[in-house]
């Protein structure tokens, strides 16, 4: 099919923080023919390239991206193979994806439910939440290798993920992922271990099932921390509910907690939670009890949220036309009329309180596109 390559398009219209200046040209792929049609376009005319998904992890410079912007509109998902494999096309909405595999039956992206975005940018910046992220179940990603010009495929250790990292990441704009494969639990247990998701179905009986209680051990000095803040957690509740339960249940609490991106400008979560050693929580710890971490391999990852609401004070703080959602402190959002210079500026001020009043850099989650 013939291909429009369109001059000038504004890319605001295109993303979640609905800011940004326009592309030098646009253009949107359907397969793989036409990506490899639209890159020789862009080599040819020596013009960078960003490929685009839903938007809803970038923002974009209010000068817009002087290269070629190629939106990526690759359809279909199925079973691949055996029953507990399935495949997408990377520009599949994510959601519609994580539905399709509860609907099956299939345990293993129920957390990730309710995420904006392609199935193609999921493996990029390793998406997650809720206590899962997406590199636990990625069995194969299919990408066209810009650089050699031919389509290779990534299994999972190759994608050399790390916390909202990838490969795709470190070799930014190299590989433009087409599909990928997910390697889930046929009829699988759901991990409701996030505080958020165990203190949801607290109390709740969940397809008849009793409650079990567990007591955690006092010998591990961060159980003793988290302990020592909140009787409540020496005894953890444990229920069993479906993962069409924990579906719903992430559906729900999401809606309660992160601002509605077809109304308000955002991005998610803008800051990432930082990784840091043991002992530099507990140093934190002992300065800030109330502040809160878990485990991440070895080291600790932190609820940054908890410093930008607490000690820097600027949950709900609004800016000119941005602010730090009231109801979230790690996300950002831009009313109407907002440029990206307002966004950037927030951010800086955040980024400064928090290297103030605990040493720790922050870095962005959002990509930045200029
Ligand atoms: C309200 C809200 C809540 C969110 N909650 C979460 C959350 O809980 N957890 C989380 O991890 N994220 C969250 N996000 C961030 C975002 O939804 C995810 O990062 C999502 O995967 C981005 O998908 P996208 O298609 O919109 O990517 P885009 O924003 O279009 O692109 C993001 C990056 O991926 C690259 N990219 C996109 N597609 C491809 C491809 N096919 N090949 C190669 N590179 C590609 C882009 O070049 C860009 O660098 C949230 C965002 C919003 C607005």
């Amino acid at each position: 099919m013939f291909m429009k390559f369109i001059e000038n398009v504004p890319l605001a219209q295109y993303t979640t923080f609905k800011i940004g200046g326009p592309a030098r040209f646009f253009c949107s792929v359907s397969d793989e023919k036409q990506l490899v049609e639209a890159v020789k376009f862009a080599k040819k005319k020596k013009l960078p390239i960003f490929i685009l998904g839903g938007g809803s992890n970038v923002l974009v410079s209010d000068n817009g991206f002087s290269g070629l912007v190629i939106r990526n509109e690759m359809r279909g998902m199925g079973g691949a193979g055996s029953g507990n494999i399935i495949a997408s096309a990377a520009g599949e909405n994510w959601d519609d994806l994580v539905k399709y595999t509860v609907e099956h039956n299939l345990c293993g992206l129920e957390n990730l439910s309710a995420i904006p975005g392609t199935v193609g940018a999921a493996p990029v910046q390793n998406i997650g939440a809720y206590g899962v992220d997406v590199s636990s179940v990625i069995k194969l990603v299919r990408a066209l290798d810009t650089k050699e010009m031919k389509f290779v495929e990534f299994g999972n250790k190759e994608c050399q993920f790390e916390y909202r990292d990838s490969l795709f990441k470190k070799e930014k704009g190299r590989y433009i992922i087409t599909a990928v494969s997910f390697e889930l639990t046929v009829g699988g247990k759901p991990n409701i271990s996030y505080r958020d998701l165990r203190e949801y179905f607290a109390g709740r009986q969940s397809h008849g099932s009793e409650p079990k209680t567990e007591k955690i051990s006092l010998f591990n000095p961060l159980n003793w921390f988290h302990a020592r803040n909140d009787k409540a957690d020496l005894v953890v509740r444990k229920y069993e509910p479906s993962i069409a339960d924990v579906r719903d249940a992430i559906i729900e609490i999401r809606a309660n907690k992160l601002p509605d991106w077809k109304h308000w400008g955002t991005a998610g979560s803008y800051f990432k939670n930082p990784v840091v050693s043991r002992e530099k929580y507990i140093d934190l710890k002992g300065k800030y009890p109330e502040l809160s971490a878990f485990e991440y391999g070895e080291k600790m990852k932190i609820h940054i949220a908890w410093i930008i609401e607490n000690v820097c004070k600027m949950k709900g703080l609004m800016a000119g036309n941005v602010g730090v959602y009231d109801k979230q402190a790690l996300v950002l959002v831009a009313k109407p009329g907002a440029v990206a210079s307002e966004i950037v500026s927030l951010a800086n001020n955040i980024m400064k309180c928090v290297k103030e009043k605990t040493g720790i850099e922050l870095e962005s989650e959002v990509q930045w596109v200029n």
